[in-house]
């Protein structure tokens, strides 16, 4: 499962390893640099020359931040209608389904992070914009179900552009039922962490994105709730220098710290550490 942590063998230098077919080169989005796919995904998909953090599937965030061999797929079997007979949603729904897989936009899982149980839901972009649906709330619901059971912190890593419109005022709902388990867990006293990652806005940013106990989000991520041409067009006024990225909320006390991709494991088992009580884990060091 963790096929990009695959440890490198040495390899003797072959003349024909020269020789590297064109489908291996891959550019960083940023800043145009050019590099064989293996060092980006070595990387996290991070670019090694500006650190511009590209988009990955849900598991592979899973992979990175569960312990090996932990990764336990829960919520499987729920599936999207098409409730209003949204003109060619059930079509996009079909070709979403072939091209992304068919959990819908976000994956949920259950696992240990440095040793400890956690339950983790991975929103993905490459599913309809990682839009949310009556699906993603579900599954938010009954994995914060299993969190407020088992006593499991819960984490969601949201990149979405949204709710989504083919479904309405399903859609909305799915905000206040996030929100509500989320409001159990706290009464419970179970940790919530938030990572936000790029984008995260709509009504993702205006439910569960932004009701961590702890909001943690990746550098240079878009986060929001409507883009800056609506917002500029409603007050009227320009808008400052890097609005809306994950920086700017920083300095303006919506999210409580930026963490590289690399980072993400070490802070989020250290912040559970420290909300639970836990002691320190044993060996951890920074990597
Ligand atoms: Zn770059």
């Amino acid at each position: 499962m963790a096929w990009f942590r695959k440890e490198k063998k040495p390899r003797q230098p072959r003349r024909e390893r020269l020789e590297i077919p064109p489908d291996v080169w891959e550019k960083c989005e940023a800043c145009g640099h050019t590099d064989i796919r293996e060092k980006f995904v070595r990387n996290l998909n991070v670019c090694p020359e500006c650190d511009f953090h590209r988009r990955i599937r849900a598991l592979e965030y899973a992979n990175i931040l569960l312990d090996d061999g932990s990764v336990e797929e829960t919520e499987v079997d729920i599936r999207s209608t098409d409730p209003l007979g949204f003109p060619e949603y059930s079509a996009r729904l079909k070709k979403a389904t072939t091209t992304a897989g068919e959990g819908d936009a976000i994956l949920t899982v259950t696992g240990m992070l440095t040793a400890m149980p956690v339950n983790l839901a991975v929103m993905d972009f490459a599913f309809m914009g990682g839009s949310m649906g009556s699906v993603v709330g579900e599954k938010i619901a009954r994995l914060g179900q299993r969190s407020l059971e088992k006593k499991y912190p819960l984490i969601i890593i949201s990149a979405s552009g949204g709710a989504r419109m083919q479904e309405g005022v399903l859609s909305l709902m799915q905000m206040a039922k996030a929100s509500a388990v989320l409001a159990q867990l706290a009464e419970r006293r179970i940790p919530y962490i938030s990572i936000l990652t790029n984008p995260t806005t709509g009504g993702v940013s205006a439910s569960y994105a932004m009701l961590g106990d702890a909001i943690l989000a990746e550098p240079g991520a878009v986060i929001g709730f409507a883009g800056p041409r609506v917002i500029k067009q409603t007050i009227g006024q320009e808008l400052p220098e890097g609005f809306q990225t994950a920086e700017f909320l920083l300095d303006h006390g919506m999210v409580d710290s930026v963490v590289h991709r690399r980072q993400l494991k070490p802070t989020v088992g250290q912040l559970l550490r420290h909300m639970t009580g836990k002691p320190a884990a044993a060996g951890w060091t920074s990597p």
